[in-house]
């Protein structure tokens, strides 16, 4: 399968890792949003929000308690980060392999546009 993400799982393609499981990797977006935008996806190739299964219940847990403890080691806990999963072309998706976002270091705004 031609998927950047399961490429970048595989470590077949370059990203700049700074967590790793068996079950996920995290990694810096390359055109970051926010002065810390990290990358958490599951090893496991997942097209979009709308193909989990109560199989992957722990997995997407798992992405948040990942999400949760990078945002407490990049000093971004106590400021506030956010935590984005894009579903589909008209939210934004343009990899198609779920992925979660993790922004913070700046003022967020709501609504997101
Ligand atoms: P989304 O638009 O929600 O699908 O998010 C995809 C994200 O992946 C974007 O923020 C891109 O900047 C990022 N991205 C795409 N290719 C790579 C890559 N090879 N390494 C790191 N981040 C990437
Ligand atoms: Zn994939």
């Amino acid at each position: 399968m031609d998927c950047i993400f399961c490429k970048i799982a595989k470590n077949e393609i370059d990203a700049t890792v700074i967590y790793e499981d068996n079950e996920v990797v995290a990694f810096d977006d390359l055109h970051p949003q926010a002065p810390q935008h990290k990358l958490i996806i599951p090893r496991k190739h997942i097209t979009t929000l709308n193909d989990l299964t109560t199989e992957d219940e722990s997995l997407v847990g798992h992405i948040y308690t990942v999400a949760k403890q990078l945002a407490a080691e990049l000093g971004i806990d106590e400021s506030g980060y956010r935590v984005v999963m894009n579903c589909n072309a008209g939210a934004g998706q343009t990899v198609f392999h779920i992925h979660a976002h993790l922004l913070g270091g700046r003022a967020m705004t709501w609504p997101p546009g």
